[in-house]
């Protein structure tokens, strides 16, 4: 396996169900972007023959720090990212590098017909159409790693699950735990704190995921993403949220069965699940008790004191770059929060206003994407510097 982002959330479970399996699984490459010292440690314990660091320094600090472990090789950069995607050693790509940085490198893996475990949902939200023509023109397998996603996989028969129709589905329940400010009130939702958002109820993640999931981005991007791995649109996806965060997702059938897939909320499930398929794998999960959970409760989502869902389903909608200009509009407002230069309330502002700014064009080619990632950034950028003052 190559892990794209092996020092970040997913990237360490991950690396925990491979420990649970030597056996069946073994790490030819791990990546990061600039956390040396957590690297170093994971070179010390998996030993792959490639390590890359994003960040040329960082890659030379690596170097210096597995002076004395020659077997590894240190690597740098968006170059030596995608040439590990890529490598011919390597039949499995784990895709977890944050936001629009993990697109090359995934496309990488993909072009090179990889077995590809998505959990870098950036990557699919900004390039969709062509991201997918690229996964049926090299053969990639892919599969999703987001929790919800791989529980609609789990409960669409395999080998439809690019065919709902056929299938004899009716729609999809997306399900959203409703993150820590669910209750907020608007009036709360302008001084809530980058460290209470960063505190998810049920999940564990890193910060960038944290927030969207208080947003209600991350459910946005979640539904773009289940529109092109599922070959569907929004109107046949309801999101209901589910503050237990026990039942993953759900698939409606026309004779009324609903099938769904529940869990721990443990990551280490979706990313065992993709790892191993069709097979499963023991992957350190707890039991669900759910005795001890009683009950569970769902509500509709509040389009009011949370934009980004409607959003996301617009840019959806128009189509071209417009999911492009959503997120590098998002990944520049959360990083802005995340600084302490912009309040959590001003997040859609932001998102909204560089949608409104800039004309949607067709995504014709990679090459287009990034430019209309650049231009969004730079955009969203200008509008935080207008809104601070
Ligand atoms: P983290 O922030 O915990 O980890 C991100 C990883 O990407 C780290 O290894 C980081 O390296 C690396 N990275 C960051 N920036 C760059 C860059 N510019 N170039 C190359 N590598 C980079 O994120 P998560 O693990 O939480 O999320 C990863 C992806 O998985 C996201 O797309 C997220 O939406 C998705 N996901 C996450 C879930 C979760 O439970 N965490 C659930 C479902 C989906 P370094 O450590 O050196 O900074």
């Amino acid at each position: 396996m190559t892990i794209l982002g092996a020092t970040g959330s997913i990237g360490l479970n991950t690396l925990d169900v491979v420990r649970r399996h030597p056996d069946r699984f073994s790490v030819y490459a791990l990546t990061a972007a600039t956390r040396v010292d957590e690297m170093a440690a994971l070179c010390r314990e998996f030993r792959p023959a490639l390590a890359v660091m994003a960040d040329e320094q960082a890659a030379q600090l690596l170097a210096e720090r597995l002076s004395n472990q020659p077997e590894t090789r240190v690597l740098a950069g968006e170059r030596g990212l995608c040439e590990v995607a890529a490598d011919p050693a390597v039949n499995t790509v784990m895709a977890a590098i944050v936001g629009a940085a993990g697109l090359a490198p995934t496309l990488a893996a993909v072009d090179a017909g990889k077995r590809v475990l998505l959990a870098n949902k950036e990557a699919l939200v900004m390039s969709g159409q062509l991201f997918m023509d690229a996964v049926a023109r090299s053969g990639a397998e892919l599969l999703p790693i987001d929790s919800e996603h791989n529980a609609i996989f789990q409960c669409l028969p395999s080998g439809q699950v690019r065919d709902l129709p056929g299938a004899g589905v009716r729609r999809i329940l997306l399900t959203a735990s409703g993150g820590p400010f669910r209750s907020h009130t608007a009036e709360q939702l302008r001084t809530v704190t980058p460290a209470q958002a960063c505190k998810h109820p049920n999940w564990s993640m890193g910060q960038k995921i944290s927030v969207d999931s208080a947003t209600l981005m991350n459910k946005g991007l979640e539904l773009i993403e289940a529109c092109w791995l599922f070959n569907t649109t929004p109107d046949c996806i309801e999101v209901h949220v589910h503050p237990e965060s026990i039942i993953h997702s759900m698939v409606e059938y026309v004779d009324g069965s609903v099938l769904a897939q529940l869990g721990s909320p443990d990551m280490r499930t979706p990313i065992a699940n993709g790892m191993a398929w069709p097979d499963r794998v023991e992957a350190g999960v707890d039991a669900l008790d759910l005795f001890a959970l009683g009950r569970f409760h769902f509500e509709r989502p509040d389009p009011v004191r949370f934009p980004c869902l409607r959003l996301a389903a617009e840019a959806f909608a128009r189509g071209g770059t417009a999911p492009t200009v959503l997120n590098a509009a998002n990944e520049a407002a959360v990083a802005a929060f995340l600084e302490g230069h912009l309040c959590f309330a001003d997040i859609p502002v932001i998102i909204e206003r560089t949608m409104e700014s800039l004309p949607v064009r067709p995504a014709l080619d990679f090459d287009g994407i990034f430019a209309a990632d650049r231009e969004a950034r730079a955009q969203a950028l200008e509008l935080i510097r207008q809104v601070r003052g």
